[in-house]
């Protein structure tokens, strides 16, 4: 870390964490914690939990965690100095400015140096577009419609056809084999040397919210495979947690988003005028992808292509949406195969139409279904009407689902009542839907381990021990950090134990600093985040405590004596059996 400890610290306390997470999360106090649905991951009843009094936050369904410098990092996707930045800015603290030098500036931020190598390869495609050499690029640009403004305001490129050009000047720059490799943009090989992962293509920067370059993708020209070619995964750029055009669409101010197939998709729709349009980086569309959408938005138009793989795909990323809470429709393009054919063709006034007549998502899932069923046989039809039955059933309100089984019967005339009988009939047999089945499997398979169960054990300990730091001096000479399994956990506890001799009280939230990697982060926070499942007396407190703290000293005890090597190591650990068996603690004396 290169700003002072103590400025850290200062913007941590100063930033209080229920209130950051508040301006992005909606909370609700329980008891003396503030719980809500989690941004990490899919779910329907909070599990995210964010307590004021040990500034932290953990999540007890997906197990994410931490302080909130780890909060802002994860939600923004920012490295550490730039959630410094944003956190000392938000309550007025100005950074001391501070020079570094390349070789600590590498160290101190990777992140920001692979941000700054997208930023000059970007600059560079779009010189190389400007120039003669791009020529056919450039044209092929202005023959699909685009005009300079559009070209430049998402800084299109094109990657010539050297082959290490890009390398050649990335070098040329200072940066090292080792940092281009990890940029994805260059591949070294022992034998070849080093190319340019990107030739002879029109070049995509595809940009994080903040409008950073963290990708690429690239259109060849001519013939040539792969058509369409992305960055690879890199520290930078998750395809799955990322939309191509978001940073401009999440400032559009309409009141949805139109979600696309490709980069050529949204810009056609941007220079029309929709600039509420995103697309997903050439990979099936996400649960994190709809996550990201939620955040600024309630409603989804699809858009993807009219024929058969985009019939699919959008069938595929419906519930997708539903799941997380977005209102989803579907826009019909038809006769054309793409929005930018049906721009080109009709217009954005035309198009607009469409928007306003866009089909729920539920009817279109209908419609897709019907096309498999001859409605003038019989047995045809049944078979179709108890597949709308069954697909009914995700309508989990009453009057919800009544609705819709009103809306069929106008359609196709099968009867409300019906149709709500065989609904009925399939909600009664339907077995327990899959992710119920797995859930349970899951959990039987899981072989709990003497080491699972320390964990535990710990993890209960110190989280109590931080809720009632009167322990501290209650467990003096009973328990010590090398107790503790594990190296982070020992670790852990030995920064509490110093931290409350040097200063007689704990700052848990000042400890996952000390930690650099999301994971390491993460179970730190669970670490201070174990609850007990009921109220308890404090006689059965007390014995709780002892037990537990019983368990860690027998299990700490048994491993050393594994490990004896000399008669007082020997002698000193009979004594601490035996003064283990003795081993009483009052919670009830002050
Ligand atoms: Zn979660």
């Amino acid at each position: 870390m290169y700003y002072p400890e103590d400025l850290v610290e200062e913007i941590r306390q100063r930033n209080d964490i229920v209130d950051v997470i508040s301006e992005h999360v909606k909370l609700k106090r329980t008891g003396n914690n503030h719980m809500g649905l989690c941004p990490f991951h899919n779910e329907k009843s909070p599990s995210f939990s964010v307590s004021g009094q040990k500034q932290m936050y953990h999540c007890f369904g997906c197990g994410v965690g931490g302080n909130v410098f780890t909060f802002v990092m994860e939600y923004e996707n920012y490295s550490f100095v730039e959630a410094l930045k944003y956190l000392a800015e938000r309550v007025n603290i100005t950074l001391p400015e501070q020079e570094y030098s390349p070789e600590a500036k590498k160290k101190a931020d990777l992140k920001g140096q692979l941000l700054e190598i997208n930023r000059q390869a970007a600059k560079y495609f779009f010189y190389q577009l400007k120039s003669k050499r791009g020529t056919t690029a450039y044209e092929y640009l202005t023959n699909r419609k685009l005009s300079d403004e559009t070209i430049n305001k998402f800084g299109l490129g094109y990657s010539n056809k050297y082959s290490n050009d890009l390398y050649q000047y990335l070098k040329q720059l200072g940066y090292s084999d080792e940092i281009l490799k990890q940029s994805g943009l260059v591949t070294i090989d022992e034998t070849k040397g080093a190319y340019d992962k990107f030739w002879n293509r029109v070049m995509y920067p595809i940009m994080d919210v903040n409008n950073r370059v963290i990708g690429f993708g690239g259109r060849v020209l001519g013939e040539g495979e792969p058509k369409y070619l992305n960055s690879p995964e890199t520290l930078l750029f998750d395809k799955s947690r990322n939309l191509y055009g978001l940073n401009v669409a999440r400032t559009s101010r309409k009141h949805n988003m139109l979600i696309c197939e490709g980069y050529m998709d949204v810009i056609a729709l941007h220079q029309a005028g929709f600039t509420n349009a995103v697309a997903s980086l050439g990979t099936a569309f996400t649960g994190l992808q709809a996550n990201l959408l939620k955040r600024y938005t309630g409603e989804v138009l699809i858009t993807y292509d009219s024929d058969g793989a985009g019939t699919k795909a959008a069938l595929r990323a419906i519930p997708i949406l539903k799941e997380a809470g977005l209102s989803t429709k579907v826009i019909n393009m038809k006769p054309y195969k793409d929005p930018d054919e049906f721009i080109k063709a009709l217009g954005a006034e035309e198009f607009q139409k469409r928007i306003d007549e866009a089909q729920n998502s539920f009817y279109f899932e209908i419609d897709v279904l019907q096309r498999d069923y001859d409605l003038n046989d019989p047995e045809q039809k049944t078979k179709f009407f108890n597949e709308v039955a069954k697909k009914l059933l995700v309508f989990t309100e009453e009057i919800e689902r009544n609705n819709y089984i009103e809306a069929m019967d106008r359609k196709y005339h099968v009867g409300f009542d019906n149709l709500r009988k065989l609904v009925n009939h399939y909600g009664a047999t339907m077995v327990p839907s899959q992710a119920v089945v797995k859930k349970v499997q899951e959990r039987s398979n899981k072989r709990v381990t003497a080491e699972d169960s320390m964990r535990q054990a710990s993890k209960l300990l110190l989280t109590w021990m931080i809720e009632d730091t009167r322990l501290f001096q209650k467990l003096n000479g009973v328990i010590s950090e090398k107790d503790f399994d594990g190296e982070l956990y020992q670790a852990v506890a030995g920064m509490l134990f110093g931290q409350y001799k040097e200063i007689g009280q704990v700052i848990p939230a000042k400890i996952i600093n000390q930690f650099e990697s999301k994971e390491e982060q993460s179970e730190v926070a669970s670490l201070f985040s174990t609850s007990f499942q009921e109220e308890m007396s404090m006689l059965e407190k007390e014995k709780a405590l002892n037990d537990l703290v019983y368990r860690i000293k027998k299990y700490s005890l048994d491993i050393r004596s594994r490990n004896v090597t000399d008669i007082e190591q020997m002698q000193s650990l009979i004594k601490e059996q035996a003064d283990l068996q003795k081993l009483h603690i009052s919670l009830i004396d002050g």
